[in-house]
């Protein structure tokens, strides 16, 4: 027996993802597309990945990929997809009035129980949901490509969700085995990408004002930083690089006041410092899609060897 049911709009990247993460902790998935070809590709791909997951001994939960399988099934009606559902999980492409159409169906078919979440990357609760019937039960859960391997989902409210909802969702997350992180409330970019921008500005103005090259930036995050930031947060790292948190703030508060004063404006992202990053990353991997498809596929078996690794701590 199902431990209920999920519905997922939209089949492309990320709905997949959500399906194995669901059917994995023995949800049943109901896929929806607008485009019926989608649903057959997925369910085909799907398939596949998880026989492929078996055999490298990397299939999550308890369940056999058939098992699994057999818990996703494809639907050609929206209304059928989401009827019953414990939770609805939309990722359509990141278009607001796209969003707000399937969030008003939505609206229309869910019950008082429902949770209606967003998989949106930047679009903020409140320019998808207000005005809507079930606004309360909205919520934006946003995860991280590829899911399967990067476990973080962002929680967001509208201003009018209900606590219950956040709570009810973050234990799906953790059911799920992802590892879910609540906004107290909405703000542009989320966390995630507001970090991940702080990050790319600077290593973006160490290029312009003639520091460094690019591969030396992106060396400093992959064989520096980035080491340490797979396992513990900048918060944790600094209260290990002393002795503890006040301490560190006592040796490094003001250097790090004075370092942050000398950065530079937010850069336009363009001109020559734009040709000299674009110059560094095609010599490596051309801007082609079967140069960038191998590329890719290089970083996921990387990240597989670290969800293997993180799966032992
Ligand atoms: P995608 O283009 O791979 O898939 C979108 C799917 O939605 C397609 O299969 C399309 O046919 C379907 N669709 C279009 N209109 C529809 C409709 N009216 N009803 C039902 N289905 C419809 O896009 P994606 O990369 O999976 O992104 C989906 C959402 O997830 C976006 O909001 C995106 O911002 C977010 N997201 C993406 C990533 C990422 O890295 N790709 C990461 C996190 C969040």
């Amino acid at each position: 027996a199902s431990k209920g049911k999920i519905g997922i709009i939209g089949s492309g990247l990320i709905g997949r993802g959500w399906a194995m993460l669901f059917a994995a902790s023995g949800y049943e998935v109901c896929l929806y597309d607008i485009l019926p070809e989608q649903v057959s590709g997925a369910l085909d791909n799907i398939k596949m990945r998880l026989q492929d997951l078996q055999k490298a001994g990397l299939l999550r939960g308890s369940l056999t990929a058939d098992e699994q399988f057999g818990l996703i099934s494809g639907c050609s009606d929206f209304n059928a997809a989401c009827q019953g559902a414990l939770h609805v999980q939309e990722c359509v492409p990141e278009d607001l009035e796209l969003k707000k159409k399937i969030f008003s169906q939505l609206d229309a078919v869910a019950d008082d129980n429902m949770v209606l979440s967003s998989s949106t990357s930047c679009i903020l609760p409140s320019k998808i949901f207000s005005g809507l019937k079930h606004v309360k039960q909205c919520i934006v859960a946003h995860p991280v490509n590829p899911p399967y391997y990067v476990p973080l989902v962002e929680l967001i409210p509208h201003p009018e969700t209900e606590q219950s909802i956040m709570d009810r969702t973050r234990a799906l997350m953790k059911e799920i085995g992802q590892s879910p992180v609540s906004l107290k409330k909405e703000v542009d970019g989320f966390a995630l990408n507001r970090i991940q921008y702080a990050i790319i500005a600077e290593s973006w103005r160490l290029i312009q004002d003639g520091v460094m090259s690019p591969e030396d930036v992106d060396t400093v995050m992959s064989a520096g930083l980035g080491r340490r930031y797979a396992f513990m947060g900048p918060l944790e790292v600094m209260h290990l690089n002393a002795e503890g948190m006040k301490s560190y703030i006592e040796r490094y508060g003001e250097t790090m006041q004075r370092v942050l004063s000398t950065f530079g404006p937010i850069p336009d992202f363009s001109g020559p410092a734009l040709e000299q990053v674009d110059t560094a990353m095609t010599s490596r991997t051309p801007s082609t899609p079967e140069a960038l498809t191998e590329r890719r596929r290089w970083r996921d078996a990387r990240l597989t060897g670290l969800a293997r690794l993180q799966s032992d701590m």
